[in-house]
């Protein structure tokens, strides 16, 4: 398998389970030698971490995992404060923004829905990677726009296109979720738009379906993997760097 050599220093939000956790495991095997990986999650030492703690373990020297529940300013500072220690003069080459929640379940109809619901799930998919500005500092700009020097990439989904919303509403109404992403693309053409002069490069993508916790069970086709399906509805493999299915990607490259 080809190693990607370029990114040393990379931090995953929610990393203990779903798309995170499979980021992890892949970057794990991909990254060369040199690379490092801040793998975050709300409780480290607790059951549903466990998963996480077993690649870390096989991978020694190249996880370190971090407690952050992003929906805390206490916990976020915290966690920028343990990571710029270790990191040194190092400096962040990848910030991933994956750790979201959905709720109510799906598929959430408006009178499902409560304002407790969309002021957490605003909390925990915007603010979230709001206040991971902070970590934004360690980052290490280079001369030149480049995924190899300093990227945010913000994890979107295709339900909070404004475009595709006819298509995608009668299947999953999820207010409070659509809303909160929708916020989270403008939330990424901003910050695109202000780190563009520190060539730090911002970007939001949708994954695909993958079949999680929050993805739910659907149809698809291929098989789990860890525990997450890396298929789609449309049957290709997801890459981890799939760009976008229908969802205008933002970035400032
Ligand atoms: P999961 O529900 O499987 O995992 C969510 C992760 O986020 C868990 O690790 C969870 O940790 C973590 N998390 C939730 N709240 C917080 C918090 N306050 N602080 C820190 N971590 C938190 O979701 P997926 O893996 O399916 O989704 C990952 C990302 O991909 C999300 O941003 C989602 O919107 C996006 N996405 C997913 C799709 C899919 O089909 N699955 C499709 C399109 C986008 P804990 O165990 O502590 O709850």
């Amino acid at each position: 398998m080809a190693t990607m050599a370029f990114c040393s220093n990379i931090l995953v939000t929610g990393a203990n389970r779903g798309i995170g956790l499979e980021l992890i495991k892949q970057l794990a095997v991909k990254m060369g030698g040199e690379a490092h990986i801040y793998a975050c999650c709300r409780e480290p030492e607790g059951p549903g971490a466990e998963a996480l703690r077993e690649v870390a373990t096989k991978c020694p020297g190249k996880i370190t995992i971090i407690k952050l529940d992003v929906a805390d300013e206490d916990s976020m500072s915290t966690a920028a404060r343990t990571v710029s220690e270790k990191i040194a003069a190092g400096g962040l080459n990848l910030l991933i923004n994956n750790a979201a929640i959905n709720k109510p379940a799906s598929p959430a109809p408006l009178s499902a829905t409560t304002k407790k619901d969309m002021m957490d799930v605003y909390e925990t998919n915007v603010v979230g990677p709001h206040d991971a500005n902070i970590l934004v500092s360690l980052c290490v700009p280079g001369n030149k726009m480049s995924c190899r020097r300093a990227a945010i990439i913000n994890l979107s989904t295709m339900v909070s296109s404004i475009e595709k919303c006819p298509e995608t509403f009668s299947t999953a109404q999820m207010y409070p979720y659509r809303t909160s992403k929708a916020a989270l693309n403008m939330l990424t053409r901003c910050q695109a738009l202000d780190f563009k002069n520190h060539n730090i490069l911002v970007a939001a993508i949708h994954p695909g379906w993958v079949r999680t916790e929050m993805g739910g069970m659907r149809n698809t086709v291929g098989g789990l993997v860890g525990g997450c399906s890396l298929s789609q509805r449309q049957g290709t493999p997801w890459s981890g760097r799939q760009s976008v299915t229908g969802l205008h990607i933002q970035t400032n490259s």
